[in-house]
């Protein structure tokens, strides 16, 4: 089964692939967890992709494709994957999807988590993020144990750079420009499935699993 997450950065995609890999037992490859891997390590693709992230906007293809098809090929993804944060461009989804034909595959379903901009404001405000383990909380909507602690590591929670509220906004608006196309891009190829993230996180996670077991 392979699965595309879309939708505007806090949607949710993030929280929802994390339970849909423990159910099915595949991997959750997000791009923006491998960016950051990256930045913390030093490494030469750290530190090309830094500076866009930092100012929310979007690492170039370039560097982000090649990433991509090397990680799918891992023998881990032979069952396959859900992808969390790529693609975020037509033309990445242009190359992913012409990679996937020269194999004869397609991507299963390709899964759009709809949450209005006030809502997202709202989200990425309060998202805390762990920094060892990359475990995602919310400070009012799904708050850790202990305050400011990770559940799974103990690592001090933090807030991401780009959530800053200055940064937000440009997230939003280069989703709106860059990504949201790739709804269409989807539909066409019969794979979109669309749920309403505004629901609660249980509800929004028995969506989507009735529509991968409907
Ligand atoms: P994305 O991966 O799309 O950027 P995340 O999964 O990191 O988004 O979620 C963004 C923020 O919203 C996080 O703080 C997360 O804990 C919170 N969140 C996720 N799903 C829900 C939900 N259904 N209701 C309320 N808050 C949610
Ligand atoms: P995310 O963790 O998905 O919110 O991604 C954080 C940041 O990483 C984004 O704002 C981009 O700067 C960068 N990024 C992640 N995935 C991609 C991608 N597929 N294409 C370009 N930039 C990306």
């Amino acid at each position: 089964m392979k699965i595309v997450m879309l939708g505007a950065p806090g949607a949710g995609k993030g929280t929802q692939a994390d339970k849909i890999a423990e159910k099915y037992h595949i991997p959750h490859i997000s791009t923006g967890d491998i960016f950051r891997a990256n930045i913390k390590n030093g490494t030469e693709l750290g530190k090309k992709a830094k500076a866009y992230m930092d100012a929310g906007g979007l690492v170039p293809d370039e560097l982000t494709v090649d990433l991509v098809l090397d990680r799918v090929k891992q023998d881990d993804c032979k069952d396959g994957y859900i992808l969390d944060g790529f693609p975020r461009t037509i033309p990445q989804a242009e190359a992913f999807t012409a990679a996937l034909e020269k194999e004869n595959e397609n991507v299963d379903y390709a899964i759009d988590v709809e949450v209005p901009d006030e809502n997202i404001v709202k989200r990425m405000g309060g998202r805390r993020s762990c920094p060892n383990c990359g475990a995602t909380y919310h400070i009012e909507y799904i708050p850790p144990k202990q305050e400011g602690i990770c559940d799974n590591c103990g690592e001090t929670l933090v807030l991401r750079n780009d959530d800053k509220p200055e940064t937000v906004q440009n997230r939003l608006k280069v989703y709106h420009e860059s990504t949201q196309p790739l709804i269409d891009f989807y539909k066409e190829l019969g794979a979109l499935r669309t749920v309403d993230g505004t629901q609660s996180m249980q509800d929004v996670f028995d969506n989507i699993i009735a529509i991968l077991e409907g």
